[in-house]
C-alpha cells in the first residue's frame, strides 16, 4: 500500500498558469496526478524552487496535497540551465522537510532532468526508491531542433544518463518515449515503464461550436488553433507558414494562437511571428491570444475546426489530447509520442516532416472536406477516451508498489 508520496519539480511550480514561461504540459500533469493521488488518500508533497520571497514555505491545495516552496538559489526566475547550480542545496532542504513527516515516504517521484539529479541525491544519501519521469530528453529534442535554436547543454545530457541508470524506475508517457531511451541512452529495458497522462473529462468534453464562438465573441468562418509555449521547438513557425499557404485557398480562414513566449528564445521567436504575420499582410486573420487559463481552453477547442501541432519534438503532447476530447481534429507532426496520441487517419492526420506545403494540404482536407472532418471529429472523442487520470493513477500505484517491493527486497 503506497501512503505518501514526494514529487519533486524543482524547476516549475504545479502553481503557475501553463501556457508561458517554464509552465507547460509537466505543470498540468503534476498537478493532475497530485490531486489525483490526494483524492485516493495518499500523501503527497510537491517541492519546487521558491522563485519569489513572498511565497509560504507549505501552499495547501486540496485535502492531502501540499506545493512546498523550498529556498535553493536567488528568489527569482533563473534560467533552467543554471539551475544546475542549485541542485544540492534543494535536495539537502527536501531531505530536511522530508526527516519533519510524520512518516517517510514511500517513494520520491522527480521530474524532468533536474529534479532527476536531486533524487539521485536524496536516494544516495537516504536510500529512498525513486521513480522519475523526463517529461522530455536532451538527445531527442536536439535531434529535429531548428538550426538557430542552441543544442541543450552536455550537463543536462550526462546528468539524464545518470538518472536512467540510477532512478529505480524510469517512467515515460509513449512507447515511443522508451523506445528513444532504449536507442538514444542505452537504458536498462528492465527499469523502464510507461504510464500515459490523461485529460480531465469534466472540462474537455464535447460542446456547441456555435455556443463556444458565441461565448468568445468569434464569428462563423473557418477557425484553426495553435495551442502552447511559444518557442522554435514548437514549430509555431510551420503553422503559419502553413496557414499563409491556406488563408487565399479558404476564403475567412483564421488562425487563432493561444500560449507565451517560453525559454531562452520564446521571445525573439513571438517577435519573429509577429513580424512575419505584418510581412504576409495577415494582421487580421492571424491572432496572438495570449495564455488562456487552463479551463477556458475548452471553449477555443470546441470553437475551432483543426488543431495544427506542428511540434519538432514532443514527448506526448497533452493539447492532443484536450483537442480531442473536446471532438476537434488535429494535424500533428509524425513524431516522438504525438503518433501514439493521434489516430492517423481516424482521429486526425499525422505529418512527415516539417514542410509548411505538407502540414498546409493535411490541414486542408480537414477544413474543406466536411464528412471527413465529421470522422476524424467523431473518432477523436472516442480515441481521447483511452487518457484517464484515475487510469494513470491506478498505473502510476501498481509501479510504485512493484518499486517498494523491489528496493525493500
Ligand atoms: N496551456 C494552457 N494555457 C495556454 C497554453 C497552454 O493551459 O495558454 C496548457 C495546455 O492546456 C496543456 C499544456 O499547457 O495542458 C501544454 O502541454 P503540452 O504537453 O501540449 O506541451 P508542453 O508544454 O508539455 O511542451
Amino acid at each position: 500500500m503506497i501512503h505518501r508520496v514526494v514529487f519533486l519539480s524543482m524547476h516549475t511550480s504545479p502553481l503557475l498558469t501553463p501556457g508561458e514561461g517554464t509552465a507547460g504540459g509537466m505543470n498540468v500533469y503534476v498537478d493532475e496526478l497530485a490531486r489525483a493521488m490526494a483524492a485516493r488518500g495518499i500523501e503527497v508533497d510537491v517541492f519546487t524552487r521558491r522563485e519569489r520571497p513572498d511565497v509560504a514555505d507549505v501552499v495547501e491545495v486540496s485535502s492531502r496535497y501540499r506545493v512546498q516552496h523550498v529556498t535553493a538559489g536567488p528568489l527569482r526566475g533563473v534560467d533552467t540551465a543554471d539551475l544546475a547550480l542549485f541542485v544540492t542545496e534543494f535536495a539537502d532542504e527536501v531531505a530536511r522537510r522530508m526527516g519533519q513527516m510524520a512518516s517517510p515516504p514511500d517513494v520520491v517521484h522527480s521530474h524532468y532532468w533536474l529534479s532527476g539529479w536531486a533524487a539521485i541525491v536524496l536516494k544516495r544519501r537516504l536510500g529512498v526508491p525513486v521513480a522519475h519521469s523526463f517529461h522530455t530528453l536532451g538527445r531527442i529534442k536536439d535531434l529535429n531542433r531548428r538550426s538557430d535554436d542552441p543544442p541543450e547543454p552536455l550537463l543536462r545530457i550526462a546528468t539524464e544518463h545518470e538518472v536512467i541508470d540510477e532512478a529505480d524506475c524510469v517512467v515515460t508517457s509513449t512507447p515511443a518515449e522508451a523506445a528513444d531511451m532504449l536507442e538514444h541512452y542505452g537504458a536498462d529495458p528492465g527499469r523502464l515503464c510507461t504510464s500515459p497522462p490523461g485529460v480531465d473529462r469534466t472540462v474537455f468534453h464535447p460542446g456547441s461550436k456555435m455556443a463556444a464562438r458565441w461565448r468568445l465573441g468569434l464569428d462563423g468562418g473557418p477557425r484553426m488553433l495553435y495551442v502552447g509555449r511559444i518557442q522554435p521547438l514548437k514549430g509555431v513557425d510551420v503553422a503559419l507558414e502553413a496557414f499563409a499557404r491556406l488563408a487565399d485557398r479558404i476564403p475567412g480562414l483564421e488562425l487563432d494562437v493561444i500560449g507565451g513566449p517560453s525559454g531562452s528564445n520564446g521571445s525573439s521567436e513571438l517577435g519573429r511571428l509577429v513580424d512575419r504575420v505584418r510581412e504576409l499582410s495577415l494582421d487580421t486573420r492571424v491572432r496572438f491570444r495570449g495564455t488562456v487559463a487552463h479551463r477556458a481552453l475548452a471553449d477555443w477547442y470546441r470553437a475551432a475546426d483543426v488543431l495544427t501541432v506542428p511540434s519538432r519534438s514532443e514527448s506526448f503532447g497533452l493539447v492532443a489530447v484536450e483537442a480531442q476530447a473536446c471532438g476537434l481534429p488535429v494535424v500533428a507532426a509524425r513524431v516522438g509520442g504525438l503518433p501514439d496520441v493521434v489516430q492517423d487517419g481516424r482521429s486526425g492526420l499525422l505529418v512527415d516532416g516539417w514542410d509548411p506545403a505538407d502540414h498546409a494540404q493535411a490541414l486542408a482536407a480537414v477544413l474543406t472536406d466536411g464528412r471527413l472532418a465529421e470522422d476524424l471529429s467523431a473518432g477523436a472523442v472516442a480515441w481521447s477516451e483511452r487518457f484517464s487520470w484515475p487510469a494513470t493513477v491506478d498505473r502510476f500505484l501498481e509501479l510504485y508498489g512493484g518499486i517498494v517491493a523491489r528496493v525493500g527486497l
